[in-house]
């Protein structure tokens, strides 16, 4: 994909339970210009999430018809399910001038790097193993067993982190948002993005006519 684009695309990757999720809501909430891909899945909605917005809730029949028409940047299996990012929309939000984050997986973050060399990719840790299973046994319901499963998932995950651009690790909410936002903020002032933003006021800065 041999296209230009102001805005930046964003890869954050992390285990389950590591906060990622409420850390992209706190950032969406504080950082303008930025949005977030709502990827398809073939996973059943959980309590209180929402088709369109937490996800879009899809059959396996349906996920392979978008498959089919190349209707993905990026799709995966992931344990269980199958997860998927729309082409169509990142590419138009890029193409807008907005940056945009996607919240995959680590062989999601290595298609889109192999497409989009220029992705920023960070993977989000939890600050220790035990901080991790205390969040995970603190979501409720589960069984021993299953959260015995998600911290072999998470373990399998976290392999991955040497493949990301940043590193951050959440041992504090707030430091954390503010660490994520110190990146966006960044990496939107390089000078091919400024440049592009800002043509008009650098020309009459030159004085050029
Ligand atoms: P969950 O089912 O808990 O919401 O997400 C499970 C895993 O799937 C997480 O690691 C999440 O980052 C990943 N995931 C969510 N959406 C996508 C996607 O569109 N593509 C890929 N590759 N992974 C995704």
């Amino acid at each position: 994909m041999a296209k230009s684009f102001t805005g930046t695309l964003f890869i954050f990757s992390a285990p389950s339970g590591a906060g990622k999720t409420s850390l992209v809501k706190a950032l969406l909430d504080s950082t303008g210009y930025i949005g977030v891909s709502v990827s398809h899945t073939t996973r059943a909605p959980r309590p209180g999430e929402v088709d369109g917005k937490d996800y879009h809730f899809v059959s396996k029949e349906d996920f392979q018809q978008l498959i089919g028409e190349s209707a993905f940047l990026e799709h995966a299996q992931v344990f269980d399910n199958y997860y998927g990012t729309s082409q169509r929309w990142v590419e138009s939000e890029l193409e807008a001038g907005r940056d945009v984050i996607l919240e995959i997986d680590w062989q999601g973050a290595e298609q889109v790097r192999r497409l989009m060399p220029e992705a920023i990719s960070v993977f989000i840790a939890p600050p220790s193993i035990e901080a991790l299973e205390q969040r995970l046994q603190n979501r409720g319901q589960d069984s021993d067993e299953t959260i015995q499963r998600r911290m072999r998932d998470a373990r399998s995950e976290m392999s991955h982190y040497g493949e990301y651009d940043y590193l951050i690790i959440n041992d504090d909410f707030n430091n954390t948002l503010e660490e994520l936002r110190a990146i966006i903020i960044a990496r939107r002032h390089r000078l091919e993005a400024q440049q592009a933003r800002h043509a008009q006021t650098l020309k009459d800065l030159l004085g050029n006519d």
